[in-house]
């Protein structure tokens, strides 16, 4: 074989393993991104409980202080009812503390009720961070995962990337820049197989002649309808 054709064919497969491993490696920011949304969401969804604990709070706080102003009016006003002097006026007096009374039973109802939901939202608020525990230790295993991952991708690359260097070295320059242009606009097929009659990147079929001296592997003949560099293999 000729010794330029079985360097392109080497080169060849070394820019083939080289374009997967640098798609792998550009698919793996995205794939952190993709983990880390599951984490992001449980995240969300505390946020969202935390937040429901801290309303109820505070309208706990308020009620509470509803509470005290409302006792104080009471004892205000029956420390008044003495002062009264006509009946209607006690009569009315007397309505508005009972109203109070009322009042100071319902807020202490409802701070009890409010109480009990309180106890519910924490229940619920620390199952969520809980979650967010678990979804954040689950993330953090698979990025760094992925990323060990990463790195032993980019030792390989490292390396295939050097072993491309030297073999180019090796490569008579008109081929190699030829080799380089077919590369670049055949989606990173330069050198294609021909041994079923037909180029593997196009899918033409060779003409009789073309055919026999790609065969014969001895020069660089190229692909008439793509204009990829033709081999024949065993
Ligand atoms: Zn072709």
């Amino acid at each position: 074989m000729l010794q330029d054709l079985d360097q392109l064919i080497q080169l060849q497969a070394l820019d083939g393993e080289i374009s997967v491993l640098e798609g792998a490696i550009a698919a793996i920011p995205n794939q952190i991104r993709t983990l880390e949304q599951q984490f992001v969401r449980a995240k969300a969804a505390l946020d969202a409980a935390t937040g429901e604990v801290e309303q109820l709070q505070k309208l706990r706080r308020q009620k509470e202080r509803e509470l005290e102003e409302a006792g104080r009016e009471l004892k205000k006003r029956q420390g008044r009812l003495f002062e009264i002097k006509t009946n209607q006026e006690y009569t009315a007096a007397l309505k508005e503390v009972e109203g109070l009374k009322q009042k100071i039973s319902t807020l202490e109802e409802e701070i009890l009720i409010g109480l009990d939901a309180i106890d519910d939202a924490v229940k619920i608020r620390d199952q969520e961070a809980e979650k967010v525990r678990l979804a954040e230790a689950e993330f953090l295993k698979n990025k760094q995962q992925r990323e060990e991952e990463l790195h032993a991708l980019q030792n390989r690359l490292s390396i295939l990337r050097k072993a491309r260097e030297r073999r180019s070295a090796n490569v008579e320059a008109s081929l190699l820049q030829l080799y380089l242009r077919l590369l670049k606009s055949r989606d990173g097929l330069a050198v294609a197989n021909a041994t079923g009659r037909s180029c593997e990147g196009c899918h033409v079929t060779l003409t009789p002649q073309l055919y026999n001296e790609v065969r014969r592997n001895e020069a660089i003949r190229t692909c008439e309808g793509c204009g990829r560099i033709l081999y024949w293999k065993e």
